[in-house]
Order: C-alpha cells, then sequence, then structure tokens
C-alpha cells in the first residue's frame, strides 16, 4: 500500500511539473540539419524535434530568432507556440551560426526599416533578435544599429542582445570580426541611456564572469536576463552559484529562462535541483517573469484540471 501512495504521489509530481507552464526566451528556427532551406529533409527532420521538446516540456511560449524564410516556416507548424524574431545584422547577409544560410531573402545584412515595421506592425513578427553585432565586429551602439532600436522602443518591442562569448576560436573559424571585448554586457549601456523605453534581454548574462550585470540591472529597471547555456556547461554547483547572485540581489524576478535550443529536460532539472529557491521563485524563472517582459502574463497561467 505505502508502495502504491509512493508511486502515485511521484506520478502526481510528475503531472504537476508536466502542467508547470515555460517560456523558453532563447529558441533558433535556423538550420541545424543542413545549409539548405527550411524544407531540406535534415532541416525538417531538426525543427520537429525542436518543436516536439517545446511540446513534451508544456513550452507555451517560445521566442525563436532565426532567418526569414525559416520563422516562416517554423510559424507555419506552429503558429500559436513560436514568437518570432529576425537575427541581425547578419555580415555578408548570412547568419554567423551553424550552417550559413541567408538571413533575409533579399541578401541584405540589415532589413529594409519599413519592411521590419510592417512584420511588426501586422503581428507577424515579435521580438528582434538575437543581435549579432558582436559576430559582426560592431558595437551595440554602432550607428547603423541605432534606428533599428528607435523602431522597437516606439512599438515596444522585445530585443536580445548575444553577450558574453561564442564557441572556441570563433573569429578564425567563421566571423574574422568577432571579438570577446565586444559582448561585455556594460557594452549595452549607451543603448540603455538612449532607448530608456526599450524592452532587453541580456542573453548568455554571466554574473559570475562580469558581475557589474547585477548592478545593471538595479539600474535598468527595463533590462531582463536568460542564462543559457551555463545551465548545462558549467558544473551544477558553479550554475547554482551564478543563480545566487540574482537571489542574493533580490533580482530573480528579472531572470528568464532560455535554452539557446538545447535540451529541454536538462536545462529545467538545473533550476530544479537549486533547493534554495522557493517554489515562487521557480515558477517566476520558468514563466511568470518572461509573462511579464513580454506583456504576456496570460500565457503562465496554469490550466485548474491540470493542478488538481
Ligand atoms: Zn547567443
Amino acid at each position: 500500500m505505502k508502495q502504491l501512495i509512493g508511486s502515485l504521489l511521484l506520478m502526481l509530481a510528475g503531472a504537476v511539473w508536466a502542467a508547470q507552464p515555460v517560456i523558453d526566451m532563447h529558441v533558433h528556427a535556423w538550420p541545424y540539419g543542413a545549409d539548405g532551406p527550411p524544407d531540406h529533409p535534415k532541416n525538417i527532420a531538426a525543427m520537429e524535434k525542436s518543436l516536439a521538446s517545446l511540446a513534451e516540456h508544456n513550452v507555451v511560449l517560445a521566442a525563436a530568432s532565426g532567418q526569414q524564410a525559416f520563422l516562416e516556416y517554423w510559424h507555419q507548424v506552429a503558429p500559436d507556440r513560436l514568437l518570432l524574431a529576425p537575427v541581425l545584422p547578419c555580415e555578408g547577409g548570412v547568419n554567423p551560426n551553424w550552417f550559413q544560410y541567408r538571413c533575409f531573402e533579399d541578401g541584405s545584412e540589415l532589413p529594409d526599416l519599413d519592411w521590419l515595421r510592417a512584420k511588426y506592425e501586422s503581428g507577424e513578427y515579435q521580438l528582434m533578435g538575437e543581435i549579432f553585432t558582436q559576430y559582426a565586429g560592431m558595437r551595440y551602439d554602432d550607428s547603423r544599429m541605432l534606428p533599428y532600436y528607435a523602431l522597437a522602443e516606439e512599438l515596444g518591442i522585445p530585443v536580445a542582445f548575444h553577450t558574453h562569448s561564442a564557441p572556441p576560436l570563433t573569429a578564425n573559424r567563421c566571423c574574422p570580426n568577432f571579438r570577446m571585448s565586444l559582448g561585455d554586457p556594460m557594452q549595452l549601456e549607451p543603448v540603455l541611456v538612449q532607448f530608456p523605453k526599450l524592452k532587453v534581454l541580456i542573453m548568455h548574462a554571466n554574473p559570475l564572469v562580469y558581475p557589474m550585470l547585477i548592478d545593471m540591472l538595479a539600474q535598468y529597471p527595463q533590462v531582463y536576463v536568460e542564462l543559457s547555456p551555463f545551465d548545462r556547461i558549467l558544473v551544477r554547483e558553479r550554475f547554482h552559484e551564478l543563480l545566487r547572485r540574482f537571489q542574493e540581489a533580490k533580482m530573480i524576478r528579472r531572470v528568464t529562462f532560455g535554452t539557446d535550443g538545447g535540451d529541454h529536460g536538462r536545462s529545467l532539472a538545473a533550476y530544479r535541483s537549486a533547493d534554495f529557491l522557493s517554489a515562487r521563485e521557480l515558477d517566476a524563472i520558468f514563466c511568470g517573469n518572461a509573462g511579464r517582459f513580454l506583456g504576456r502574463p496570460e500565457a503562465c497561467k496554469v490550466e485548474t484540471a491540470a493542478q488538481e
């Protein structure tokens, strides 16, 4: 009997976890399988795997950034779950990551502003970035980027910035102008000052490397963070230390969940094993904080049936 109750409790815990709504602020709709269009069989297979992982882990919304053709294709398959975001700039017209498929169908490095405005105003796109200025050797406040931030601020579109580093030898292997120094999150400050209403997401935020991140959150309340891939690449203790930095500074409410295309189960486990986080803090990281940041708190409402 005891055993039966034990396994029932386990099942119940599983059901509650499965019902936990999650917002993933860092997903990529781009070629993972082959350098080619989204309907290349290998790219279709990679897309299906990504979308299945979102469904399996109750990811109710995923901020998906990528190339124009991929955004459109993925959206047709999962229209309700994805928030679409173009990646920019694209040095030479191509995305620097993985396979170098063109970002925009016209081959441009930066999209036409009126074209992009129409995409946001029609509701087809909902976010901007991952912003890859660092890969193109540009500062975050490069004058070529400012009109895009102005557009995002005007329309209330959140902008997500790649920060920190990249895989080893990025400058030699893919992107000659890539510099680590251009990924220091403090370099976002001129953008934050010039566009005080811009909703900013710092991707790959790591206060263990950049302690000033915590002070930036205090100084600039419009800034949120996302912590991939440290949930996966740091040893558990070190990742928990990273989380504690936000908790101790009372900044947990600015932390969102993101995977950067990684395994959802592994990422979620890295947070769930942080027993110093309250259930409320965990819920906020998994969904509520991003819901607030995106202006979509309703996405995090748990179905009553799922709670029973
Ligand atoms: Zn990134």
